[in-house]
């Protein structure tokens, strides 16, 4: 195999609706408590678009986000214990398919993550800057060729994991087919996770359902209302506990029921108040606990010692 083939297959580990990553039939047991890390939004080239006004096309330089993305994958090639894996929930680079700088972006973005740890699998969620906000079969195929599958699942330790293509809520008019598709595998995903008795069942989208509140009014930041409605009782009724996304480049979340929604800002570009940064996510029997860390917090300190205590436990 060469390298650039061995290189690649690090960014496709998505395939054949699961993760390559993981041993599959090793994985369904709980075996105590565990962390993963969630990022989102390194959405290379929207600093500088954003500074200078122009959204579509000045998205000609992302020093700022290699820098920062670096900083990302060193602070988490430093903790010990090591996450189980590290999810990026989209808008991977800014440039939109088609788009001038969209193939350099992606490459200086891919130059940078592989540098994370061998043992810590990336795993990646499609945004609507990867795909495009209205998404067609081909823009969907060139980003699977890219990072994988664009849905899929996968076991960690007794955890079910599902990765959504959000933008298949968001507006499939150029490709209805593929958002059926996708419909019909979630819900026999859900029905076969009912089966096999998981301890928690988590999902992965870049847009999230809601920011705060699961009747708030539909924007650019969440999912239409009946669309909304329709995934919030899906997930409800069969058990899942949370629901991480990006896109908002502001930490939000808020509740529906049993069904926690975590929205996590961006490594990249920040659009309020929160510091460039990541979530770290722990599982523990009974729930899921997370806490967003400044790059700079976790990168100096480390987890704090509340998180390491508790992963320690049952152990
Ligand atoms: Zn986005």
């Amino acid at each position: 195999m060469s390298v650039m083939a061995a290189v690649g297959d690090v960014f496709r580990r998505a395939r054949g609706r699961t993760l390559t990553a993981f041993r599959q039939g090793d994985e369904y047991q709980w075996k105590g408590p565990f962390y993963f890390i969630q990022g989102a939004d390194p959405q290379f080239g929207l600093i500088k678009a954003w500074a200078v006004g122009n959204t579509g096309s000045g998205d000609d330089e992302w020093g700022e986000e290699i820098k920062l993305t670096e900083q990302a994958v060193q602070a988490i090639n430093k903790l010990n214990p090591k996450p189980k894996f590290f999810v990026l929930c989209g808008d991977l680079i800014h440039g939109m398919p088609g788009t001038q700088w969209r193939k350099d972006q992606e490459q200086d973005l891919k130059n940078v993550l592989k540098n994370t740890d061998q043992d810590i699998p990336l795993v990646f969620v499609s945004g609507n800057h990867d795909i495009g906000n209205t998404p067609t079969r081909e823009t969907i195929d060139n980003y699977c060729k890219s990072w994988g599958d664009d849905y899929f699942s996968f076991w960690v330790g007794g955890v079910f994991f599902l990765v959504l293509n959000s933008q298949l809520y968001f507006d499939s008019s150029k490709c209805p087919e593929l958002k059926q598709a996708q419909d019909a595998w979630l819900n026999g995903q859900l029905a076969a996770a009912e089966k096999r008795k998981c301890k928690h069942i988590i999902v992965f989208q870049h847009i999230p359902l809601f920011l705060r509140k699961p009747d708030e009014d539909h924007d650019y930041f969440n999912l239409e209302k009946s669309v909304r409605q329709e995934i919030m009782e899906k997930f409800q009724n069969a058990g899942v506990k949370a629901v991480f996304s990006g896109h908002y480049h502001r930490n939000a979340g808020g509740w529906y029921r049993g069904l926690e929604m975590v929205v996590s800002s961006a490594i990249g570009c920040q659009l309020g108040e929160d510091k460039h940064g990541l979530r770290v996510v722990l599982v523990t029997d009974e729930k899921i606990v997370h806490r967003y860390y400044s790059l700079d917090e976790l990168s100096s300190q480390g987890l704090e010692k509340e998180m390491v205590d508790m992963l320690a436990k049952q152990n």
